[in-house]
């Protein structure tokens, strides 16, 4: 095995295949989401194939479970090399008709849920004097559109903490990386990936080659931000 990574939100869309990706790369990947079955299903598709996984079905709004995961994972290996921040959801509605439970669970997902896997991982990766934090913003990270105030304003702040903290932990050897994509072809907000007016956007494993490299970057290399669209986006 080569690194020790985590990847949010594995199950499906984006993060499962930046999963696939690390697996196939030789990386040891724990597989991060709610949905157990979905997330046990890519579990036996890697090791199938001659990787290695394990599946932590959680919810990152679960402090002490997001904790517990990363402890055990300390604990078995000794290091943690790779956290892809990707999990994230969306509420998209006129900013006046937003519910404090809708604002709440955005915040509590994209923003606190990011921060807390974050939080755990950099014990380890300080005392290595090594890492890497990839987070999956968005292009609305920095723009906005109406109907997308309470989604813009999550991964305005998402974006916000992790330009922060690459400048606070940059010294210590750790690499904080921000990719921002356009629209993709997922299940994102209930959506039904395959449909034809889809058929150009952008695809999970486009994320992924990004992904890949902004961590096969040279050792001294950091790739702070990197945007991605379809070429058929207006924007
Ligand atoms: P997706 O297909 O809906 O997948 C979202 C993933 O996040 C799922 O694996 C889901 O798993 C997980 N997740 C959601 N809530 C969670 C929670 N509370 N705890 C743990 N895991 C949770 O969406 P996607 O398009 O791949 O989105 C991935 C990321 O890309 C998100 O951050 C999204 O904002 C960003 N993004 C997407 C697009 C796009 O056009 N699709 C564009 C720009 C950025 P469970 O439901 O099993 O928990």
């Amino acid at each position: 095995m080569k690194k020790i990574s985590i990847v949010t939100g594995a199950s499906r869309g984006i993060g499962r295949e930046i999963a696939t990706r690390l697996a196939k790369e030789g990386h040891f990947v724990a597989l991060v989401a709610r949905n157990e079955e979905e997330i046990r299903e890519l579990e036996f598709e890697i090791d199938s194939a001659g990787g290695k996984s394990r599946g932590y079905p959680l919810d990152l709004s679960d402090e002490a479970a997001v904790e517990a995961m990363v402890t055990e994972l300390r604990a078995q290996f000794g290091r943690i090399d790779i956290l892809v921040n990707n999990a994230g959801i969306g509420v998209f509605k006129q900013g006046a008709t937003i519910s404090t439970e809708e604002w709440d669970r955005v915040f509590e997902v994209n923003v606190r849920g990011s921060f807390l896997m974050t939080r755990a991982v950099l014990p380890a990766m300080l005392e290595a004097g090594a890492g890497h934090v990839v987070a999956i913003a968005s292009d609305v990270s920095k723009r906005t559109f109406a109907n997308g105030a309470l989604y813009c304003a999550s991964k305005y702040a998402q974006d916000a903490f992790f330009s922060g903290l690459r400048k606070e932990v940059r010294a210590s050897g750790i690499k904080v990386s921000v990719v921002y994509p356009g629209l993709v072809d997922t299940f994102f907000h209930d959506g039904n990936p395959g449909q034809p007016h889809r058929a150009e956007y952008l695809k999970p494993h486009d994320i992924a080659d990004a992904v890949a490299y902004i961590l096969n970057a040279p050792a001294h290399v950091v790739i702070d931000e990197l945007m991605l669209h379809p070429l058929v986006q207006d924007y």
